[in-house]
């Protein structure tokens, strides 16, 4: 099978792009390096069946050439991170939403089934977990730019049902839930990255609020195995599923948690929201999700929990990987 991923060189696509690879594809990446890194597919560069554009997907004619050639399309590129999404929400709203509309035009043109990967961001701060795919979403006000990353998304699940509706296009969306794992950088703000490179290096671990705000971590080989299986699976077309981990955690056990298992002397520093992001921000309190529709659909089950999780990325700082 010949797959494009879109954002092949970043944390998920990188990953995706390995596993795809490794049982037979011929796998072409797209990828504007904007928060992908070349380091992240460099094992995969020398193969015959790999191959990489190194260009922005709003490239009419270097994408139009790329959904033409290949038999399916994993739309990962996006922007990424709550702080990037903060302070560049222009990046922000114009990457999600021009990008997506270039992947279904042309997926449309060439009939090819696209796999968009969505957020949990789409629930917002609603509290009423675990989040089922058919709940009500709660979004703060258009001057906090936090809720841009949940608006953007959403534009990209309407067009991509609008496009399945009208067009008969093949398109499967996937929410995930705060995926983690090697290659993942903290550099945009993502948590369990953060805390650990925090930890190794005695720094403080920067907790910000009061810690209390509740999360379920994903490994990513977890969410690679979901997405292949749900492209494969005829019914999951039109459809829109979670892909998470429900075993929840705070944000204050975390630390706590990556303090012990590195045996470091960090502090745990509370940062007011304010500081860390900008004045007003707007945290989601909790967010679990609701599996039952995939547990349903193709059996899917989370196999890599907490701990291991957090073995993998210390292990993955300690090889010579520390920013
Ligand atoms: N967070 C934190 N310290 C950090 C980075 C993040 O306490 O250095 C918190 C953040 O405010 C949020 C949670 O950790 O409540 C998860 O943040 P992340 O950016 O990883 O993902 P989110 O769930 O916000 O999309």
């Amino acid at each position: 099978m010949r797959v494009l991923i879109t954002g092949g060189a970043g944390f998920i696509g990188s990953h995706l792009a390995e596993a795809l690879h490794n049982r037979g594809d011929m796998v072409y990446v797209i990828d504007d390096l904007s928060t992908g890194r070349l380091k992240n597919i460099e094992h995969l560069m020398s193969s015959p069946r790999f191959n990489i554009a190194v260009e922005t997907i709003m490239n009419e004619v270097v994408m139009d050439r790329l959904v033409s050639e290949c038999d399916i399309i994993y739309h990962l590129a996006a922007a990424v991170g709550v702080e990037l999404i903060v302070n560049r929400p222009v990046e922000t709203i114009e990457t999600n939403i021009l990008g997506t509309e270039m992947v279904l035009k042309l997926a449309a043109r060439y009939l090819k089934k696209v796999i968009i990967t969505s957020t949990s961001e789409i629930y917002g701060k609603s509290i009423n977990t675990p989040f089922g795919e058919d709940d009500d979403r709660v979004l703060g006000p258009t001057t906090k730019h936090r809720w841009s990353y949940s608006s953007s998304k959403a534009i990209d699940e309407f067009l991509g049902l609008a496009y399945h509706k009208e067009r008969n296009l093949e398109v499967v969306i996937v929410r995930l839930f705060n995926t983690v794992g090697p290659r993942q950088t903290g550099q945009y703000g993502m948590v369990v990255p953060r805390f650990v490179t925090q930890a190794l290096k005695n720094a403080p671990l920067t907790v910000y609020g009061n810690g209390k705000q509740v999360r379920c971590f994903t490994y990513v080989s977890d969410v690679v195995d979901a997405l292949q299986s749900l492209a494969q699976q005829p019914e999951a077309v039109g459809q829109i599923f979670n892909v998470g981990n429900d075993r929840p955690i705070s944000i204050l056990e975390l630390a706590e948690k990556v303090k012990k298992m590195t045996n470091s002397d960090s502090e745990i520093k509370f940062v007011p929201y304010d500081e860390a992001y900008e004045a007003g921000f707007e945290d989601m309190s909790i967010r679990i999700p609701n599996l039952n529709k995939i547990r349903s659909l193709i059996g899917y089950e989370p196999k890599v929990q907490l701990e291991e999780i957090l073995k993998n990325v210390i292990e993955y700082f300690n090889a010579d990987n520390r920013p």
